[in-house]
């Protein structure tokens, strides 16, 4: 999929004339949707496999919440909605808990009310519910006064794959979207309610605890400072075995002015590095011989400090505990927004 977004995104690029081409349109959107459709399998079958276990770190709620909303704010403005999102005070700003999780739940549930109201208004709010050993109970609620979900269908919906009807031409889920809010606030031992009236509008809700992080102090920022994208030419080393994420890859490095040099196996990287110098080399992990992990954990044996950043397909959680282990500085999920890279690229660089 990395290959065909990216392949398609190159020809847009290449051939300006095509750029309000319908087909192309259309073929990069089924190509993000079947990218949406495997990663949402994938999920499940984790899910069902009870693969998926809960972090616990520190987050701001509040600005979670705000950074969901910014991000969400386009699909409202498409409808025409009115977006607002409401945090209770009490609510200690600081809470711990799987940050990730919880905003999976909300923007599945928040783009679902954004895409099945038009001219509406859809409200989240987090309210403190009580407050038991110190565990602080929170109720979610996501209200939309959309079309609604008729009586005999709220059952349905929660079914893999289950859609009703389509309204709006361009309206494309996979259908999965709530087979996995439920199975996720269930691992959060919670329970997903619905409360929903035809043409009146829909609530979803669910009470989540969590504890207080009571070491971090009032107004502290707990997120990472974004760090801006220098304007420096970094030399950048790819270690890739497939020859279409290569070309890629390649291909948006050489557009953000960047250099770029590839090689397809491990071995050759751990050769490479040791006579040459880099900026930052990405690292793919599952290639044939030698696999990511080990290639950066030899390249570090050998004293060589460059950063790794690890580009992936796999789940961000599952890769993330073994590239720490094995030097691996960031890790990025392939395919990913060249301005998520350069942001990683260009922090690790300036720390190193
Ligand atoms: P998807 O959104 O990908 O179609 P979901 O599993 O998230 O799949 O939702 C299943 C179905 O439930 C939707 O297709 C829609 O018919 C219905 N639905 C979900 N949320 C809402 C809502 N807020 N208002 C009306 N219908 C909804």
């Amino acid at each position: 999929m990395y290959g065909v977004i990216g392949i398609t995104n190159m020809f847009l690029e290449e051939h300006k004339e095509h750029v309000n081409n319908e087909h192309l349109h259309s073929l990069k959107f089924s190509a993000r949707y079947l990218l949406a459709l495997v990663n949402d399998i994938l999920q499940i079958n984790k899910m069902e496999e009870k693969k998926i276990v809960l972090e616990n770190a520190t987050f701001n709620l509040q600005s979670e919440m705000n950074t969901i909303i910014n991000s969400l704010a386009f699909i409202a403005d498409k409808n025409e909605n009115v977006l607002r999102v409401e945090v209770d005070p009490a609510i200690p700003e600081f809470l711990i808990g799987d940050e990730l999780r919880l905003s999976q739940i909300l923007m599945n549930l928040i783009s679902n009310a954004l895409k099945f109201t038009h001219k509406g208004e859809v409200v989240v709010t987090a309210k403190l519910d009580n407050v038991l050993e110190n565990i602080y109970y929170i109720e979610f609620i996501v209200s939309d006064n959309g079309i609604g979900i008729a009586k005999h269908d709220q059952e349905k919906i929660f079914d893999k794959f289950v859609q009703i009807e389509r309204k709006d031409g361009d309206y494309q889920g996979t259908g999965l979207g709530l087979t996995i809010v439920k199975r996720l606030i269930e691992l959060f031992n919670s329970k997903l309610v619905l409360e929903s009236g035809e043409n009146i509008g829909t609530t979803f809700s669910f009470k989540i605890g969590f504890l207080p992080d009571e070491t971090l102090e009032k107004g502290m920022n707990a997120e990472v400072q974004s760090i801006a994208v220098g304007t420096g030419t970094f030399r950048i080393l790819v270690v890739e075995d497939n020859k279409i994420n290569q070309m890629v890859t390649k291909r948006i490095i050489e557009r953000n002015h960047h250099e770029c040099q590839i090689v397809d196996n491990g071995y050759d990287a751990i050769e490479l590095v040791k006579k040459e110098k880099f900026d930052i080399i990405l690292m793919d992990i599952n290639m044939p011989m030698i696999n990511g992990y080990e290639t950066s954990r030899r390249i570090r044996d050998f004293g060589i400090t460059t950063p790794i950043i690890a580009l992936t397909a796999f789940d961000k959680n599952e890769v993330e505990p073994q590239a720490a282990a094995s030097g691996i500085d960031g890790v990025i999920i392939k395919p990913f927004e060249p301005s998520e890279l350069f942001q990683l690229i260009a922090g690790l660089v300036k720390n190193s």
